[in-house]
């Protein structure tokens, strides 16, 4: 394997511009080289270090485009998200383990939009509710113009 220094992931021999940057300064590619494993949000990010901990792999986070700016049109990235590198002697074993948590994580996801379905439906009776006070509001608001407006005429003996 290849090691593109610029952009820190691995690529083919026969390769002679790295597929990911277009970066020519390839070299082999050493046991102990942080590579790219992949990108992750905090949240992701955070389970898979401690599972690659876990599984005494060493694990790097960096922001995600090392202070490049991200790409505004892609809405799948967050400014928080992270790179995660892993040495590149342990980078077969690393992407077992992030598949591995991605499934997990896919399988848990379904009972997450449950529990979010609740917030969903109080929300909109919060708004509901919050609309109709508005409107007793505007209507109070009116009354009361309109009483003051009684009371100033028969102060000063208008109409
Ligand atoms: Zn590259």
């Amino acid at each position: 394997m290849q090691y593109c220094k610029r952009c820190q992931t691995v690529c083919e021999d026969h390769e002679h511009r790295c597929p990911n940057c277009k970066s020519n300064k390839l070299r082999k590619a050493l046991e102990d080289d942080f590579v790219y494993l992949q990108r992750a949000d905090v949240y992701t990010a955070g389970r898979l270090e401690a599972l690659l901990t876990e599984n005494e792999i060493d694990c790097r986070l960096e922001p995600y485009g090392k202070g490049r700016p991200a790409p505004l049109y892609d809405s799948e990235v967050m400014p928080t998200d992270k790179s995660v590198f892993v040495p590149f002697k342990d980078l077969a074993d690393a992407r077992d383990l992030a598949a591995a948590l991605h499934r997990e994580m896919e399988a848990d996801a379904p009972e997450e939009e449950e529990f979010e379905d609740m917030p969903r439906r109080k929300r909109i009776i919060v708004q509901a509710v919050s609309a109709i006070a508005f409107i007793l509001l505007v209507v109070l608001a009116v009354f009361a113009a309109d009483a003051a407006a009684g009371w100033l005429k028969s102060l000063f003996g208008i109409g």
